[in-house]
């Protein structure tokens, strides 16, 4: 009950901070309050740290050089401020995973949930870098260059930042799993020096599995996101400026069908490539 508590609390002070910062809307603050608690009061500091670290990065990165962006998201179905599905669509395969960690421990959950984790951050990070890159991106699928905010469209910027997300959880998860199996501030000082030093320890060798599962499945999670946003999402010309886009109105007019299926939405793209995400992950971490 304890841990119900104080994870409302914590989650309480986060998402209205995110609130504060318009980092959230009404509904996403709502949305965040809620995942938080279940985060912490079903899983524990595991689940509830990697979600927190998800969150406070993705929320600073999409503040970076704000004007250009804002500009640029005209074209996508996402803006700065995240609502209710946005958050649940990053954050709630996590939260099943907790949730069935809670009713049925076994280590597949977590691994599942650092797939999923992984992948979102490592589509956030590759968006909001890919972003502020000066060269226009290339379809993931043809090599040709795109106009910037294109689905489907990559850069090395945005590659190169979405591995770094995506390794960053893999080394997160390793230090909240010793944390949560009680390693103090020393302890834990202690095994990263133990890394930097290669020695074979089985805590150096853990931190070594986890920076496979997490940078391997969260990478190929952005790049299935990237493939389907190139192939099958559907798209949309605008009438007035003549852009692909994902959004069914652009410079105030309806937009015209271009290609795609018809339920393929920047939602059910982002679903498609973290459950591809889950399940490297899981893969990974039962073979490795
Ligand atoms: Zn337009």
């Amino acid at each position: 009950m304890a841990d119900w508590i104080i994870g409302a609390l914590c989650a309480l002070l986060v998402s209205v901070a995110a609130y504060r910062k318009q980092s959230l809307s009404k509904s996403g603050m709502a949305a965040a309050f809620v995942m938080g608690t279940v985060y912490y009061g079903a899983g524990d500091i595991f689940w509830f740290g990697i979600l927190l670290l998800f969150f406070v990065t993705s929320s600073l990165f999409s503040k970076l050089r704000g004007d250009r962006k804002r500009e640029l998201e005209k074209s996508y179905a996402k803006s700065g401020r995240r609502d209710a599905v946005q958050v649940f669509a990053n954050g709630g395969l996590g939260m099943l995973a907790c949730i069935g960690h809670a009713i049925w421990p076994h280590e597949a959950w977590s691994y599942l949930f650092i797939g999923f984790m992984a992948g979102a951050t490592a589509d956030t990070w590759a968006t909001e870098w890919g972003g502020l890159s000066k060269r226009p991106p290339r379809s993931v699928l043809t090599w040709k260059r795109l106009p910037a905010g294109t689905s489907g469209g990559v850069s090395r910027l945005g590659s190169l930042a979405g591995l770094a997300g995506a390794v960053m959880i893999g080394g997160a998860a390793w230090v909240f799993y010793l944390w949560g199996q009680g390693a103090g501030l020393n302890d834990l000082f202690e095994q990263v020096l133990g890394v930097v030093q290669f020695n074979r320890s089985n805590e150096t060798l853990l931190f070594w599995k986890w920076i496979m599962v997490g940078g391997i499945s969260g990478f190929a999670g952005a790049f299935i996101d990237s493939l389907l946003g190139a192939s099958l999402q559907k798209m949309y010309r605008c009438t007035v400026c003549g852009k692909s886009v994902e959004v069914a109105v652009h410079c105030d007019q309806p937009t015209k069908p271009e290609r795609g299926i018809r339920w393929m939405n920047n939602d059910v793209v982002n679903l498609l490539s973290l459950l591809g995400a889950g399940a490297i992950a899981w893969g990974l971490g039962v073979l490795l």
